[in-house]
């Protein structure tokens, strides 16, 4: 696969979910091997997009570099693993991406709208060759090689809902060319008990019916419903698909988990990264 850069720049604006601050970003065309880097310009801070950049996980993905923060970062990084985008600066002029509908698909229509460019040459994958796993009281997530009849990146979670949405266990195959239809529209959600509680802990200040989903008794509040049956799901799937970009490369194996979320796959990426026999990186056609 050749690297991929984006043709010219884009300009987004829109509220972050949880600090309710208005954030201008805009995507801008990369050389070659620069990788996803954020550049917080009132800051004049460079934060690239890495794992071992994560300094907190509680309902978002926050990265930083020297002090400076950008929070919720997996639905922008999210839409350019999707895109197969491994080159891009993403100037922000404040502390966190805007949140848009809920998903990834601002972005992606953006981007496509713009168009992708290929670069001179192939990207660097990471496939993974033995087994890795986290779990923690109440979940766990492994990303293991695939089998051989699978390609790509899989991701298979277990339902971890209640009443409605139980039983909608996830497996998307292959994640390439399935990425914009079955997940990139996917909207983020909360349960309508936990509203209090996220606002307590100075979270969720921008949110809204336009950009969340709210579960109140086994109901979406929202008055169009929902966009899939197993809406929320999917939305684990993009959110997974954001938080494993932050290895830096595309990966090629095999996630399951359940109860995931930006702390789980976070933590399987350190456990990835701990020793070199987990994964070979090489340039695939
Ligand atoms: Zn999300």
């Amino acid at each position: 696969m050749k690297s991929f850069t984006i043709n010219e720049p884009i300009n987004i604006d829109g509220i972050g979910l949880h600090t309710g601050v208005k954030t201008n970003v805009i995507l801008n065309p990369a050389p070659l091997n620069s990788g996803i880097f954020f550049n917080r310009i009132d800051k004049t801070t460079i934060i690239p997009a890495k794992w071992d950049n994560v300094i907190s996980t509680k309902f978002s993905t926050n990265i930083a570099s020297n002090g400076v923060e950008v929070k919720t970062v997996e639905h922008l990084l999210s839409a350019l693993a999707g895109l197969h985008i491994n080159n891009c600066e993403i100037l922000i002029d404040n502390v966190e991406v805007p949140i848009l509908d809920g998903s990834s698909n601002v972005f992606v229509e953006r981007i496509l709208e713009k168009g992708i460019k290929e670069q001179g040459s192939e990207q660097k994958i990471l496939e993974i060759v033995k087994p890795v796993k986290f779990s923690c009281d109440y979940g766990y997530a492994e990303l293991a090689p695939n089998s051989p009849k699978d390609e790509g990146l899989n991701i298979n979670l277990e339902s971890s809902f209640e009443g409605k949405y139980e039983d909608q266990d996830i497996k998307i195959k292959n994640l390439n060319g399935n990425y914009i239809e079955s997940i990139s529209k996917a909207r983020t959600f909360g349960f309508f008990q936990e509203i209090e509680y996220l606002k307590s802990q100075n979270l969720i200040k921008g949110g809204s019916l336009d950009n969340a989903i709210v579960i109140k008794d086994k109901k979406p509040l929202n008055k169009d419903g929902l966009r899939y049956d197993n809406e929320l799901m999917r939305h684990k799937v993009l959110d997974v698909v954001g938080d494993l970009y932050l290895s830096g490369y595309p990966i090629i194996g095999t996630y399951k988990g359940f109860k995931t979320g930006h702390f789980i796959t976070n933590n399987l990426l350190k456990e990835l990264f701990k020793s070199k026999e987990n994964y070979k990186i090489h340039k695939i056609n």
